[in-house]
């Protein structure tokens, strides 16, 4: 899933191509009943007659959710899920079967534009929201959202940390907890911090939790100058994959060397998700095995 670097690579390819551009017309392609919804106060004019005929006037970036503010008021909210793309395309490409939404845009000038923008997904868990920008914050999955890892000081990571006892892993992934962080950030970000996954919030050390924010941050700033991890389908608006996934140290690693011990890297289910790390360099604190009151 396209997590924050990668969802930073996409605003920034849309911002530098679709600012300013008019939403001329919008073409559905047989999208799931999932993929589109929109504010119950547009009644009968929906999705696509509340859109058309807006310009795009900005884009922005919330955690893994695309926000591009829309003339009148109105913010499209996106959210790729596993493999939703927004791909830029010459009109003369042909629309294709995973092309679930097609914008026809329009210039400054008045003039049609010769690409169109596609939202593309082939597994189908994208979401497209419209929303008055008044309805907006108080949607479920943007309302509880936790703080930017950009946003929060180091001091401030800490006290996070600090206020609940959580598995470590679990809680990097939990966008209300952190925003924008995903199984590839978290398990290589935890392997740099040489933290356990399982270890408790609370039990981690002041000096390893002020690690972590570090290289929370210097990950994901050098992520986004690679345009993000293609491990999986990720591509930018131009459609060039990104680069990221040749820095990787553990996760997708199993069985390789650490690249600080040589110890090979394991994987293991954790929560829901698979945790990739190192045994040796990440040992498991206290923490874990002492049982957490509450
Ligand atoms: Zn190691």
């Amino acid at each position: 899933m396209p997590e924050l670097p990668e969802v930073e690579t996409v605003v920034r390819g849309l911002r530098q191509t679709v600012t300013g551009k008019t939403i001329a017309s919008v073409t559905l392609n047989n999208p799931p009943s999932t993929l589109i919804e929109w504010s119950k106060s547009f009644g009968r004019n929906k999705f696509v007659g509340s859109i058309s005929g807006r310009t795009i006037e900005a884009v922005n970036r919330r955690g893994k959710n695309i926000l591009i503010l829309l003339s009148g008021d109105l913010t499209l909210w996106a959210h790729l899920k596993m493999t939703g793309h927004f791909f830029l395309l010459d009109k003369k490409e042909p629309v294709g079967k995973h092309d679930l939404v097609v914008f026809e845009l329009k210039g400054k000038n008045g003039r049609m534009s010769k690409e169109n923008l596609r939202f593309n997904d082939y597994r189908r868990f994208g979401r497209l929201r419209l929303f008055p920008n008044e309805e907006l914050w108080e949607q479920k999955g943007l309302a509880t959202l936790g703080p930017e890892p950009f946003d929060i000081s180091a001091k401030q990571f800490v006290d996070l940390c600090q206020s609940t006892k959580r598995m470590i892993k679990p809680a990097l992934l939990d966008q209300t907890f952190i925003a924008g962080l995903g199984n590839i950030y978290a398990d290589e970000t935890l392997h740099l911090a040489r933290i356990h996954p399982k270890s408790s919030t609370a039990s981690v050390s002041v000096k390893k939790l002020t690690e972590l924010h570090r290289h929370i941050q210097e990950m994901l700033r050098f992520s986004i100058s690679k345009m993000g991890t293609s491990v999986d389908s990720f591509s930018g608006v131009n459609g060039k994959p990104g680069q990221f996934q040749k820095y990787l140290k553990a996760y997708g690693r199993e069985g390789e060397p650490c690249s600080k011990c040589d110890r090979p890297i394991v994987r293991e289910k954790i929560g829901s998700r698979s945790a990739h790390f190192c045994p040796r360099c990440q040992r498991p604190g206290r923490s874990v095995r002492q049982t957490i009151p509450g």
